[in-house]
């Protein structure tokens, strides 16, 4: 059995992070290392998907509430407007292999992805 994602940790509150939303499957924290002004997490409480190619096939519905929790926390932390990444596979920046969605917003560069 391999060792729980940071992500469920955190869940677990084994290591501390606000939980600053949560439904039945989807759970929301504050990127430790922000990169834009509002910069949150929206994870599945599962980690049996690595990755958003393999959520997608597994999962299509818990794909789209991962999407609409992010669409929430946009509408309340930065008026609406957001950019959703995940990052998918090592090479593309991708550090924690328990699929999670970055909800970038407030005063994004338009021509940055960063
Ligand atoms: P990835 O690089 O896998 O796309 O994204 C992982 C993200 O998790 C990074 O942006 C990183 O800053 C964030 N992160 C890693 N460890 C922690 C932690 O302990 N707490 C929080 N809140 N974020 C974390």
């Amino acid at each position: 059995m391999s060792e729980p994602s940071i992500f469920t940790r955190i869940l677990r509150g084994e290591i501390p992070s606000e939980i600053i939303a949560e439904t039945d499957n989807v759970f929301a924290i504050r990127d430790i290392a922000p990169k834009a002004p509002v910069h949150l997490l929206v994870i599945p409480k599962t980690e049996r998907y690595r990755d958003v190619v393999a959520l997608a096939a597994g999962d299509p519905a818990l794909l789209a509430e991962v999407v609409g929790l992010a669409n929430t926390l946009a509408v309340e932390h930065t008026g609406g407007d957001f950019r959703l990444i995940f990052n998918t596979g090592a090479d593309a920046g991708q550090t924690v292999f328990h699929v999670h969605a970055h909800v970038l917003g407030g005063g994004l560069d338009e021509k940055s992805m960063n």
